[in-house]
């Protein structure tokens, strides 16, 4: 029995077809990028993977059940949890106040019915949650200060330690490295490997290669919602159509 498992998808948005009967199987514990051209359905699938949309056609897997009716939230009390590509920070409040009210917008699971409930105790584990997951991602050094005030490297590890407050089993990364200079990307590659190590399965899609070919175990790789390509970074690296397709632009 595979860990996570896509099979054929398809997603339809009217006339246009983002997926066309695309597979993937990750194995639990590998990180797996998930790479190709802007437009090529990468998003789409994680949105269909963590059950923000409902595919057209196929089936998702998880852990051998199938999910793929299952709505999101109901995905995320199983672990599958999702970052967004967009910055959702709340410039107005602290580090800390943002994990906080991160946790409580991400899912509908006991801890975050815990913060904002009336029972005392739950509310101070959920503190401690907080606090623990801000530690694991070397953010609680900061988490006083306002959250516009701070770097993006840091900004990014606040949105990670949203959704590692949920205990994601898995963890779709949508472009964590977007605009990071080489110093953050090289702290946030360690992040995403101290995530992996301590048994979490990353799910990645990105563009910056050294991100991706220094992190993957896998790489997928999605052309026009066609899966065009799928091996080890060394494969993907000297994939002829992967090159005309994607890395030679
Ligand atoms: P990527 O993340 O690889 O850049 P996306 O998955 O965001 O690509 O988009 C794949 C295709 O689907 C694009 O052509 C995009 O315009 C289209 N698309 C994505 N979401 C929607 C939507 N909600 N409605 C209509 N078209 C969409
Ligand atoms: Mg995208």
């Amino acid at each position: 029995m595979s860990f996570l498992t896509a099979k054929n998808i398809s997603k339809r948005f009217g006339g246009l077809t983002a997926l066309d009967q695309v597979s993937l199987d990750v194995e639990e514990g590998e990180i797996r990028g998930l790479i190709g051209p802007n437009g090529a359905g990468k998003s789409t699938m994680f949105k269909v993977i963590s059950g923000a949309y409902f595919p057209s056609a196929g089936s998702i897997l998880f852990q051998g059940e199938d999910v793929t009716r299952q709505p999101w939230h109901k995905r995320a009390e199983e672990g599958i949890i999702r970052t967004f590509q967009e910055t959702t920070l709340f410039e107005e409040f602290t580090a800390w106040e943002n994990v906080l009210v991160g946790c409580h917008m991400q899912a509908h699971t006991g801890l975050f019915r815990a913060i904002f409930g009336r029972d005392k105790a739950r509310e101070r584990e959920a503190e401690r949650k907080v606090q623990e997951v801000m530690e694991f991602m070397g953010v609680a050094d900061r988490k006083d200060e306002m959250a516009s005030d701070l770097p993006l490297g840091f900004q990014r590890a606040l949105g990670m330690a949203i959704a590692l407050a949920s205990g994601p089993r898995v963890l779709l990364l949508d472009e964590p490295f977007a605009g990071m200079n080489p110093e953050e990307t090289n702290t946030m590659m360690d992040l995403v490997r101290k995530v992996r190590d301590s048994g979490i399965t990353v799910i990645l899609v990105e563009h910056d290669m050294k991100a991706i070919m220094g992190l993957c175990d896998r790489i997928s790789v999605l052309n026009f919602g066609q899966l065009l390509a799928e091996g080890a970074p060394e494969e993907i690296r000297n994939n002829k159509d992967v090159i005309e397709a994607y890395l030679g632009a």
